[in-house]
């Protein structure tokens, strides 16, 4: 084979093993602690073998973040804008504690944050199913997939604690300078108040991400809010959902057989329950902040779901959806033995090569990421998985440590044929 040959393929010899060409570098973002630790093995142990692997490398660890005033999350983000599909570790969000930890010069913002703002996403959550951990609600049968809106509501407010009796008004100035006042309350003795916003340019880009995604992944979307209650704030997120779909995609689902499907939430939370799974659902921001922890859980383990930003332009980042899983870091540095699960960041690192894949018509690296990911379940359903897996395994099941059970990954994957 020539070099182009080779690179159209998808193949390319080094020494006795073909390796998977990749075209474009994907964004690798580096992060902290025992996700740290598991990445460099991830890499070693079940990429780096079989894929003449592309990245451009950003350290994201704490301190490389503090030393660069965080300009490396920033450039990491515009990075992933210029090149489409980014893969993320895992990174701490510090608190008081972290700054005097890390001796720090500031208390830098949470880095998923900072990327969010940039490529203006919606966060998709998905859990990784494996036969032999059954969800806890027994009529799920396939993956949930939680889509928070990633900006606004509770998370920007402006809060008050009033001290006494008085008027609370809300009061909306214009640019011509005209007054929209509106009674909240008048207080009779102390308590609180709280002002929330979003954009419709914010509710819009999250209603384009959604549709897109549903139509990506084959599924229907639902939506809900508290519309009954919260007439004019959760109903326009009800009316740009529904004007987008009917304006601009409801040819595509229907020719996709899928369908879009609006409800409020406290009924969608009564058929989430009774449902079987395998559809997205979409929700406000607090909503979905709390509905994808319950999901999670409810799934089995945090260390088993996956997550992605998707840009309304079209941009990836894939991410676990857990922590740098410190308390295990802290034990791994006295030199004890560590059991943490790398599922949820070895499928970040699959979903971003296939998705990378797919992007550059390269569908040996598509199987390549389809393959690792059925190596990973396969291992856990032969009995063999990290501690917190054992816990919630119908069967023998064998507690490896983080490098047995990589090396238990690799194993399988060595055996199956391609
Ligand atoms: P965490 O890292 O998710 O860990 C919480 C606990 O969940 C762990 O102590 C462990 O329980 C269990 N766990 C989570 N992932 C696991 C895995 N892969 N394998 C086995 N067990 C796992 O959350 P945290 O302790 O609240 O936060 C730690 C740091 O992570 C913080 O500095 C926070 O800022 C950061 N964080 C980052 C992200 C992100 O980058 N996306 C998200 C959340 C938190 P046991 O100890 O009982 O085994
Ligand atoms: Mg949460």
């Amino acid at each position: 084979m020539n070099g182009v040959a080779r690179a159209a393929s998808g193949l390319e010899r080094d020494g006795t093993m073909e390796k998977i060409r990749m075209l474009t570098p994907l964004v690798e973002m580096d992060g902290d602690e025992m996700t740290r630790v598991l990445w460099q093995k991830i890499k070693e142990k079940l990429l780096l073998p079989y894929v003449d692997l592309q990245t451009e490398y950003y350290d994201l660890g704490l301190k490389h973040r503090d030393e660069t005033g965080d300009q490396v999350t920033v450039d990491s983000a515009e990075a992933t804008l210029r090149l489409g599909v980014a893969v993320k570790c895992a990174t701490i969000t510090p608190n008081a504690q972290r700054v005097e930890e890390y001796g720090l010069r500031q208390m830098w913002k949470s880095p998923n944050g900072t990327i969010r703002a940039i490529l203006d996403g919606t966060v998709f959550r998905e859990p990784v199913l494996v036969r032999g951990v059954s969800p806890c609600v027994c009529n799920w049968k396939k993956p949930i997939t939680i889509a928070r809106h990633a900006y606004g509501d509770v998370y920007k407010n402006v809060e008050f604690r009033v001290p006494g009796p008085g008027e609370a008004t809300l009061c909306f100035t214009d640019d011509q300078g005209r007054e929209t006042r509106l009674p909240i309350l008048r207080f009779k003795g102390p308590g609180i108040l709280q002002g929330l916003h979003n954009t419709d340019q914010s509710i819009l880009s999250f209603a384009h991400s959604c549709f897109q995604y549903a139509l990506y992944a084959k599924q229907d979307l639902w939506f809900s809010t508290k519309d009954t209650i919260s007439k004019t704030y959760d109903h326009h997120f009800k009316d740009i959902f529904q004007e987008l779909y009917d304006s601009t995609y409801r040819a595509d689902f229907e020719k996709a057989g899928i369908s879009y499907f609006y409800t409020l939430i406290d009924d969608a939370v009564a058929r989430v329950i009774r449902s079987e799974g395998g559809f997205i659902w979409a929700l406000k921001n607090y909503d979905g902040d709390v509905m994808s922890d319950m999901i999670a859980t409810a799934f089995g383990s945090l260390a088993m779901m996956t997550s992605v930003l998707v840009s309304p332009n079209g941009q990836f980042e894939y991410e676990a959806a857990h922590g740098t899983v410190t308390r295990h870091y802290y034990r791994y540095l006295r030199g004890e033995e560590t059991s943490t699960n790398p599922v949820a960041t070895i499928f970040a690192w699959t979903g971003a090569l296939n998705k990378r894949g797919e992007l550059d018509h390269l569908p040996a690296l598509c199987a390549f990421a389809k393959k690792l990911e059925t190596a990973t379940l396969t291992t856990i359903e032969n009995g063999r998985m990290t501690k917190d897996l054992v816990a919630l395994y119908e069967g023998e099941a064998q507690a490896l440590n983080s490098e047995a059970f990589l090396d238990a990954i690799a194993e399988t994957f060595n055996g199956m044929r391609s």
